[in-house]
């Protein structure tokens, strides 16, 4: 029965990437390399480069720097790579790009590995016992998830759960109507679209009560949509909320 499982698992494997080939998410050629890291080795390099950035303040990498606070509620933020917003080429704004129009199972499973490390360290250095915690994210408009047919943010969340344990609580909602695309916005409206767009799920009020909150997102600019739930998740009675995201925007050449 043993031989026949593993004998299955092994042709299912083999079929899958004959299907599928391995295809680097930065610039699509096909890769022979180990099919959990989903970039070719130039691309690889690229995420790296974008994972060493130092914060020009404490010269720290952005995994150490924690000179970022968002919003009036000074919401601590703990990115893994930089983005710059002028570079639209590079294996970075690929991957977060494709994230959004296509479910990559390899890919999410990557970022989890990565984003996990970073969450065990935030919740270690702020405190506290390993029940005390939740994971939560800012969802997709209800008209968008059904365009693309998955909520990248969900399913970046759910892989970092399994990972570290943490329990993932969906409570946050978006409010019906409130649809408006954030990039579209200068900072000031992204505030306040962002407070008019989410609000939190009746039904776990009681879940978040007392807890302590890493809201997982991809990137944070001006930080409006993160600083609009960790506003909403301390008035439901969190105890403190922390912002966890794959990458943070940056203004200096990478
Ligand atoms: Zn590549
Ligand atoms: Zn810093």
């Amino acid at each position: 029965m043993h031989v026949l499982k593993l004998w299955y698992e092994r042709t299912k494997t083999a079929l899958r990437a004959l299907v599928y080939p391995n295809r680097c998410i930065g610039c699509g050629i096909q890769t022979d390399g180990v099919p959990s890291v989903p970039f070719c080795a130039a691309c690889m390099t690229q995420v790296r480069q974008a994972s060493a950035y130092r914060c020009p303040e404490c010269e720290k990498t952005l995994m150490q720097c924690r000179c970022v606070r968002l919003g009036a509620a000074e919401l601590p933020l703990y990115s893994l790579f930089a983005y710059h917003p002028k570079t639209e080429n590079d294996a970075v704004s690929r991957l977060l790009l494709s994230r959004k129009t296509r479910l990559q199972p390899a890919v999410e499973d990557f970022l989890a590995g990565q984003l996990s490390t970073l969450c065990a360290c935030a919740a270690a250095e702020c405190g506290g016992e390993a029940d005390d915690w939740i994971l939560t994210y800012p969802p997709r408009s209800r008209k968008k998830r059904r365009e693309v047919g998955h909520d990248h943010s969900e399913e970046l969340t759910k892989r970092i759960s399994r990972l570290t344990g943490i329990p993932m609580i969906v409570c946050m909602e978006r409010v019906r109507g409130a649809d408006i695309a954030q990039k579209t916005l200068g900072a000031r409206e992204r505030t306040e679209n962002a407070q008019d767009s989410y609000g939190l799920s009746a039904r776990f009020a009681d879940d978040i009560r007392g807890k302590r909150v890493m809201l997982i997102d991809d990137i944070a600019t001006t930080g409006a949509t993160l600083s609009a739930c960790a506003a909403i998740l301390s008035e439901a009675g969190a105890d403190s909320v922390i912002a966890v995201t794959l990458a943070r925007t940056v203004h200096e050449q990478i």
